[in-house]
């Protein structure tokens, strides 16, 4: 990306920040649906970071990108995991595995605003191993039906279009991948498709998490994604760069608790003076600080890698480089930044345990990263695995 587009990019996202900030605390604070954030978005055209101009995208590489949701993360996990949903797990497999048609019909509106997007891969019974889904499709002659569940999905109840995975039904055969078009008025009258809102999540109140239910929902021919068969291919080669968005959230996360903390810290009084003067706080302020270049360091050495892959897709060599490099980054970065929610909170004292400070809504919003887009347990199997050698791979 050149300098000049690289600036204009961080320009916009800094002032969609500043403009988002206020409006997210009162929504958080009420716990409800931050319903100024897709405008928001649509202000400052950053509803497809990476994703190719021609498509309406600013073309950004993976490192600029992940520079961007850093600082997008500075303002909550929530708001970093709408991004997350609708480009780098939504747009990302149709801008990779689409033809020229799907592009044009998906990437252009959702890059406006006018479609957005999801990724349901995650079922009842399916979730750190998803070759276990249940959902099926059949072909139907001129199309594909498809029958299932997919839970805890975000984006899932303000989606257009979501990105799907399904086993072909009665066979023994591989997972596909669909691109599902959500017909608001098949759903009105409860046609075949049932969605359901996540209401009892313990953080990121503001941006939506839901479920949703075919029932022998109909899919045109055109929108299987890739060739059939390719879904598991799809559905990993996304969550690389899912997980590398929730790696660069993470750095934004532990930013703003350090920012809170020395500004706190400096201002907050105790035993005749500013509390920052105790030695035991300025552990906390040592080691937030560390995680914090130790996270932002791999990530950025994650999405060089993520780079270098996009430029060789074919190379399977460069891709498990990225894939494990992006494993280390998302399970470092997400329990880094865990451990700077919490050393916010304590530093904040009783303030901390309160959601109308910064550090106790990011102690409750962050606690996901270290669950979705492949749990710690996943993250330290494949981790392990790739330093021992594949045969080696616990979850085979
Ligand atoms: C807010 C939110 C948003 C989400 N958004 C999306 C989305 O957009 N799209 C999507 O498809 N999914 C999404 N998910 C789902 C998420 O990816 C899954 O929850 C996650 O992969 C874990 O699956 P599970 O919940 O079924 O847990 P399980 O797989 O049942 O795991 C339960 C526990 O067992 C451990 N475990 C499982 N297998 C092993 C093993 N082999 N070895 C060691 N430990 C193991 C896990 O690490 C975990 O600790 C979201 C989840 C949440 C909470």
């Amino acid at each position: 990306m050149e300098q000049s587009e690289f600036d204009s990019l961080m320009r916009d996202v800094e002032e969609f920040c500043v403009e988002l900030r206020p409006k997210e605390e009162i929504h958080y604070i009420e716990h409800t649906y931050n319903d100024e954030l897709i405008p928001l978005c649509k202000k400052y055209n950053l509803l497809g970071i990476p994703i190719e101009k021609k498509y309406g995208g600013r073309g950004a590489d993976s490192v600029t990108y992940a520079k961007a949701l850093e600082r997008i993360g500075k303002e909550g996990t929530g708001i970093r995991t709408f991004f997350s949903g609708h480009t780098s797990i939504g747009q990302v497999p149709i801008q990779m595995w689409g033809n020229e048609e799907q592009k044009k019909r998906y990437l252009i509106p959702s890059t406006r605003a006018e479609k957005i997007l999801a990724f349901g891969l995650t079922e009842p019974e399916a979730g750190s191993n998803p070759l276990e889904l249940k959902m099926t499709y059949e072909d139907k002659g001129d199309h594909f039906v498809l029958k299932g569940i997919k839970y805890l999905i975000s984006n899932a109840g303000i989606a257009d279009a979501i990105v799907t995975f399904a086993y072909p039904k009665g066979e023994n055969g591989k997972m596909s991948a669909f691109i599902v078009d959500i017909d608001k008025e098949r759903e009105a009258k409860g046609e075949s498709l049932m969605r359901q809102d996540l209401t009892t999540k313990l953080g990121m109140p503001t941006t939506n998490t839901g479920m949703f239910e075919l029932n022998d929902y109909p899919v045109p021919k055109d929108n299987i994604l890739g060739n059939e068969g390719d879904g598991f291919k799809i559905a990993m080669t996304t969550l690389m760069s899912g997980r590398l968005s929730v790696a660069a959230g993470c750095v934004g996360v532990i930013e703003d608790c350090l920012d809170e903390v020395v500004r706190y810290s400096k201002q907050r009084n105790q035993h005749g003076k500013p509390i920052a003067k105790h030695q035991l706080v300025q552990e906390h302020i040592a080691i937030i600080k560390t995680e914090l270049d130790a996270s932002r360091l791999l990530v950025y050495e994650a999405a060089r890698l993520k780079d270098l892959y996009n430029l060789n897709p074919s190379d399977q060599r460069v891709r498990s480089a990225a894939d494990n490099m992006i494993a280390e980054a998302k399970f470092y970065a997400s329990n880094a930044a865990w451990n700077a929610a919490d050393r916010a909170v304590q530093v904040f004292g009783g303030r901390g345990y309160s959601y109308l400070f910064r550090p106790g809504r990011h102690l409750q919003d962050v606690r996901v990263c270290r669950i979705y887009e492949g749990t710690d347990e996943i993250m330290k199997l494949k981790i392990a695995a790739s330093v021992l050698g594949r045969e080696y791979e616990a979850y085979r």
